[in-house]
C-alpha cells in the first residue's frame, strides 16, 4: 500500500512537473569539449532535418547521408541539402548506378547515377522529316511530331532548327564517347566527362532527346533563346541550362532538348529546377500521411551509479537524452532502485516491477555515436505496479527509448552532471555531514 501511495505521488510528479532539460556532455575519445561541439552541430542538423521528415521526397533511408552533407554544406538550403542528396550528389557521379527499371516512360530521368539497360531500344522510332534534320535523325512518335510542330512554328518567328543528333543506341553511344577520349591528359577527360555521356548514361538512347542546332550561324543565340523559352509549349525542356554543371554533370548545352510533354515540361520550366531536382521533388515520391518520425543522433553516455561506472547507449532528440529502460534496469541491478522489465504482449505494454532485480541477461546494449536515426513516437506504454504511467517514448530501430529524467523522476531518483561529462547517480541517501564542532572558536 505504501509503495502504492508513492508511486501514485510519483505519478502525480510526473504530470505536473515541467521538466528542464536535462542537460549535460557525452563524453567521448579524445578531447571531450571538441566532442561535445561536434554532437552539438549534430544534433543541431538532426533538430533542422526532423521539420523536412514529412516532406513527400525525404527518403528515410538517407537520413545519414543528409545530416553528412548538411555537415559540408552548411550554407545550401535544407530543400537543396535532401534534393541533391537523393539526386546522389553526395556520392561521385557514376558510382552507385541504379539501372532505371522502367526505360520506356516519357518521365524517365537519365543522369550519371541513372543509367538505362544497355539493351533496351524505344520503341515507336519514327525518322524526323528531312526538313528539319541533318541526315537520318529518330525519335520516338509524339516526340518526333512535337519537335516538328517546333520547328515548323520556329520557322515562322524566322528562326532554322535542325535535328543534329536525336536517337542513339547503347553502341553508338559507346562509339561517341571513345571518339571524344583520345586524349591521355585527366584533365582534359573531366572537361569531355562534362561535354559527353558515357554509354547508357546518354539521354539520347531514350529517343525523346534530340540536339536541336541552328541552321544558320550567323542567327547566332537569339535561336537558343528563344527555344529556351518556348520549347516547353511543344513539351521540351533544355535540359542542361547554364550554371547547373553541378547537379547535372554536364556544361550547358542550349541545344539539347528533352521531351516530357506539354504538361511536365512546363511545370519543369516555371521551376525553374534542372529535371534531376523536379524528378526527385515531384515524382519521386511518397506518401507522408500519418505519423513522421524525428531525426535523433546516437550517443554514449557515462552514467555512475553509486560510484560503478557504465557507459550506455543513448540518443539525443530533441534538446533530451533517451535511454533504454532495460539499461538503467541492468545498471540499477544490486540497489535498492532495482526493477525488472517484463513486455507485456497481450495488453501491448511494458510492465514495470519495482524493487524486483532485472530478470533477463545483464548486457548493456551499444550503439556507434554520431549517427543520424530516426525515431517515431511510441506508443508501448509503460506499467509500473499496475498503474499506467504516461512517459514520452520513441522507437528507434526496434527499440524503445525513454527520457532519462522520466526515468529517474519514476524511480525517485535524481541525477547531476559532475561537470566532466559524468552523469552520476546516487540512489542512497548520504547521511547529513556533522555540523562543524562550534565548541572551539576558530583561531
Ligand atoms: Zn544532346
Amino acid at each position: 500500500m505504501r509503495t502504492m501511495k508513492l508511486f501514485r505521488s510519483i505519478a502525480l510528479i510526473l504530470c505536473a512537473v515541467l521538466i528542464t532539460s536535462f542537460i549535460y556532455q557525452a563524453k567521448g575519445e579524445g578531447d571531450a569539449v571538441a566532442y561535445a561541439m561536434a554532437q552539438n552541430t549534430l544534433e543541431c542538423c538532426a533538430a533542422e532535418l526532423s521539420a523536412c521528415t514529412g516532406y513527400p521526397y525525404y527518403k528515410n533511408e538517407n537520413t545519414d547521408r543528409y545530416i553528412n552533407y548538411r555537415l559540408i554544406h552548411m550554407d545550401y538550403t535544407l530543400d537543396a541539402v535532401i534534393s541533391y542528396v537523393n539526386i546522389g550528389l553526395d556520392r561521385y557521379f557514376y558510382s552507385n548506378p541504379e539501372v532505371i527499371a522502367s526505360p520506356g516512360s516519357t518521365d524517365v530521368l537519365v543522369n550519371k547515377y541513372r543509367p538505362l539497360p544497355s539493351s533496351y531500344i524505344p520503341q515507336n522510332l519514327e525518322k524526323i522529316s528531312s526538313k528539319y534534320s541533318y541526315g537520318t535523325q529518330k525519335m520516338t512518335h509524339t516526340a518526333r511530331r512535337a519537335f516538328e510542330k517546333m520547328c515548323a512554328d520556329a520557322k515562322k518567328h524566322g528562326y532554322g532548327i535542325l535535328a543534329s543528333s536525336s536517337y542513339r543506341s547503347y553502341d553508338k553511344q559507346a562509339e561517341v564517347y571513345a571518339s571524344f577520349f583520345t586524349q591521355a591528359d585527366p584533365a582534359s577527360v573531366a572537361v569531355q566527362e562534362l561535354i559527353c555521356a558515357r554509354p547508357g548514361y546518354s539521354e539520347h538512347q531514350t529517343g525523346l532527346a534530340v540536339d536541336a542546332v541552328r541552321a544558320t550561324p550567323s542567327q547566332n543565340n537569339t535561336v537558343y533563346k528563344w527555344l529556351f523559352k518556348n520549347a516547353c509549349k511543344y513539351g521540351f525542356i533544355v535540359r542542361y541550362p547554364i550554371g547547373k554543371e553541378g547537379v547535372t554533370g554536364y556544361a550547358n548545352e542550349p541545344w539539347h532538348l528533352r521531351y516530357l510533354g506539354v504538361e511536365l515540361a512546363t511545370a519543369v520550366y516555371n521551376s525553374g529546377l534542372t529535371y534531376d531536382e523536379y524528378y526527385i521533388r515531384e515524382i519521386d515520391i511518397s506518401d507522408k500521411s500519418g505519423d513522421v518520425p524525428v531525426v535523433g543522433v546516437t550517443a554514449h553516455s557515462q552514467i555512475s551509479i553509486d560510484g560503478t561506472s557504465y557507459q550506455l547507449s543513448a540518443v539525443w532528440l530533441s534538446g533530451n537524452t533517451y535511454y533504454k529502460l532495460r539499461d538503467i534496469a541492468v545498471i540499477l541491478n544490486n540497489t535498492s532502485k532495482a526493477f525488472d522489465i517484463v513486455w507485456d504482449g497481450e495488453a501491448k505494454r511494458i510492465d514495470m516491477r519495482l524493487g524486483v532485480p532485472y530478470s533477463a541477461a545483464l548486457t548493456l546494449s551499444a550503439s556507434d555515436t554520431g549517427h543520424a536515426v530516426l525515431a517515431s513516437a511510441s506508443q508501448s506504454g509503460l506499467q509500473a505496479l499496475g498503474c499506467a504511467v504516461d512517459l514520452k517514448a520513441y522507437s528507434i530501430g526496434g527499440a524503445t527509448y525513454f527520457k532519462l529524467q522520466d526515468i529517474m523522476n519514476l524511480l525517485g531518483l535524481t541525477a547531476a552532471d559532475d561537470g566532466a561529462g559524468n552523469l552520476i547517480i546516487k540512489t542512497v541517501s548520504i547521511a547529513a555531514a556533522p555540523l562543524p564542532d562550534t565548541s572551539v572558536p576558530p583561531g
